[in-house]
């Protein structure tokens, strides 16, 4: 039969090292993908840690740069005598070149400190060079913190005169400069001169009149002069260091609770909804405390992912079907040589024991031919001299057992026969008749159970006639019968022989041949089925073919036989299937 190609049983027979080899190819490629998967987003973590730290580096350095232009301010003032004219700053300012050399601030100017009592004289000085100098908005205090130059001028006209004083987030910002002698930021404020009114600061450094910074407050605040100022609008301030361009992150600031630049909003370009990763980081910066949420952008996540890891997964598990289909196939081949190989043992098996049952055929034919023939030639060389003797009783007696001998070689000769003819025997299927059949055998063996004086009766509980092939069946029944016959027990009041045909079911026939006769001993049991054998209870009567022929028709017609016996008699049961086969 043909081996199916994938089934429960070819699985089953694929060798434990392709299974190994499977396995560990299995192993590799869910080890490759995972270590594939860790690294690209490892990588993704270390880019995007990069890229936060960078926002940071950049702000804390931009912010260093600006202080650094209001410390170098300072330090001019201090240089050319402790304060500075309209006219000096506007040199000084428009040399150092803000726009280009810090972008993001909108100017540098100079706050000047004034008590109450030296506004007008600090007016009327201001008013010899811009007539129209006024400090701005009107307030309650005591004191007078005016922007008294910014330059560039154009844009910055708004904060010309405005008076820091007016309003507590840039004056305490100032006033801590000057008392701490460090720079500083404001709260976040809304520039005067910015047209879009986003969140931005001013950024003080303080100076004293000298080089040196006051050591104590109460000395800063008395050798005061004014603050070196840079107002900035923090998106300018990350524009100027920070493009889009450059950067997968996108990030807000928040000073305290309020909110000095936000790109983390839904409709921003670059937001992404659902980051790859999130995270915030604060930093101190001149007085204040900015803390920044950072989030991945859509672009870090394009960017980042990748389909490395699937195609090693996909690539290598098509590796591995492919490498099953080929175990499969090369075990559903080595399994068919295999079969063909047990086929071809068996086969040789079977010629062996073939030609063994050759070789003890012919030596017992051989020897069963022979004896009653020897036998022969004994009984005429016995009646010649009875002939001599002219002892008629003698010669009659001989004669008789030559005839017994003659029947014997006949039987024989005919079992011979019908073992020939039993393999080649190509026997059509037809309709079989208990009655006919029984009817048949029991006339073929009729002198032998009126010899026997056994009584022989068929009991049929078919009802109707069934399929099968009645040659065998015949012969069969010939053979079962004139065994219960010749094997009666002369020593019972009655002997008989019944068979019985009975229905099993509607695809199985029973036959059973039963008889009170002797019995076969035990140990005969298994026996009894083999070629030439006779059992020790009667051996006299046979060739010991009959019951090797009866299991060779039972076979060639697909079904079983049994037999149980005992002191009381034997009793023999063939199952023949009915109808189906032919
Ligand atoms: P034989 O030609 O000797 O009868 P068989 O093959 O027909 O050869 O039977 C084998 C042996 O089985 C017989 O020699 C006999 O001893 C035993 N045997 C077969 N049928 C019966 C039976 N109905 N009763 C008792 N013994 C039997």
């Amino acid at each position: 039969m043909e081996t199916p190609l994938v089934s429960g049983s070819l699985f089953s027979t694929m060798h434990w090292l392709h299974w190994l080899i499977i396995l560990l190819s299995l192993v590799l490629t869910l080890t490759a993908w995972k270590i594939t998967s860790n690294q690209i987003a490892e990588k993704a973590a270390s880019s995007y840690q990069r890229e936060t730290t960078k926002i940071i580096d950049l702000v804390l350095e931009r912010m260093q740069r600006y202080e650094d232009a209001l410390w170098a301010s300072a330090a001019y003032i201090n240089s050319i005598g402790g304060d500075i004219s309209f006219e000096e700053w506007k040199v000084y300012a428009e040399a150092i070149g803000i726009e280009k050399k810090y972008p993001g601030i909108n100017g540098i100017g100079i706050i000047h400190y004034l008590a109450s009592e030296d506004l007008q004289s600090y007016l009327a000085e201001q008013r010899k060079t811009r007539s129209k100098y006024a400090v701005h908005p009107p307030h309650d205090k005591t004191e007078y913190w005016p922007i008294s130059y910014i330059i560039p001028l154009a844009g910055n006209e708004k904060a010309v005169g405005l008076d820091m004083a007016h309003e507590s987030n840039r004056h305490s910002a100032a006033r801590l400069a000057r008392d701490s002698g460090s720079a500083q930021i404001t709260g976040p404020i809304e520039l005067v001169q910015d047209e879009q009114h986003t969140p931005g600061f001013l950024f003080f450094a303080p100076f004293y009149g000298s080089h040196q910074i006051p050591q104590d407050t109460q000395e800063r605040r008395e050798r005061f002069v004014g603050l070196v100022y840079a107002p900035f609008v923090v998106r300018n301030l990350v524009d100027g260091v920070l493009s889009r361009d450059f950067r997968n992150v996108t990030f807000s600031i928040h000073d305290a609770e309020e909110e000095i630049f936000n790109e983390n909003a839904i409709g921003e370009s670059e937001y992404d909804p659902n980051p790859l990763f999130q995270s915030s980081a604060s930093i101190e910066l001149y007085g204040r405390t900015w803390t920044f949420q950072f989030r991945s952008s859509k672009e870090f996540k394009s960017d980042t992912s990748s389909g490395q890891p699937t195609t090693i997964l996909i690539g290598g598990i098509t590796v591995d079907v492919l490498l099953l289909v080929l175990f499969l196939l090369i075990s559903r081949n080595s399994r068919r040589n295999a079969l063909q190989a047990r086929k071809l043992l068996q086969a040789q098996q079977k010629i062996e024991q073939a030609n063994e049952e050759l070789t003890h055929f012919n030596y017992r034919t051989s020897h069963d031919l022979v004896a009653p023939l020897k036998t022969i030639r004994g009984y005429v060389d016995l009646a010649q001299y009875e002939l001599k003797d002219q002892n008629t009783a003698g010669i009659s007696d001989c004669l008789s057992r030559i005839e017994k001998q003659a029947q014997r070689l006949e039987k024989l000769v005919e079992d011979l026969l019908d073992l020939c003819r039993i393999d080649n025997q190509n026997v059509a299927a037809d309709i079989v008749d208990p009655n006919e059949i029984f009817d048949f055998v029991s006339s073929t063996l009729q002198s032998l159970w009126q010899e026997k004086d056994v009584t022989v009766s068929l009991e049929n509980k078919l009802g109707s006639p069934f399929r099968s092939q009645p040659v065998r069946i015949r012969q069969i029944l010939e053979n079962l019968v004139s065994n219960g016959i010749k094997y009666s027990d002369p020593e019972k009041l009655t002997r008989w022989v019944k068979v019985t045909f009975v229905r099993v079911n509607k695809d199985w026939i029973r036959i059973e041949v039963a008889d009170n006769g002797i019995g076969i001993p035990g140990e005969d049991r298994e026996k009894i089925f083999e070629m030439f054998f006779r059992a020790g209870n009667n051996s006299e009567f046979g060739s010991g073919l009959g019951n090797y022929l009866v299991k060779k028709h039972v076979a060639a017609l697909h079904g079983k036989i049994d037999y149980r016996s005992s002191d009381e008699g034997t009793c023999f049961t063939v199952d023949i299937p009915a109808g189906s086969r032919e």
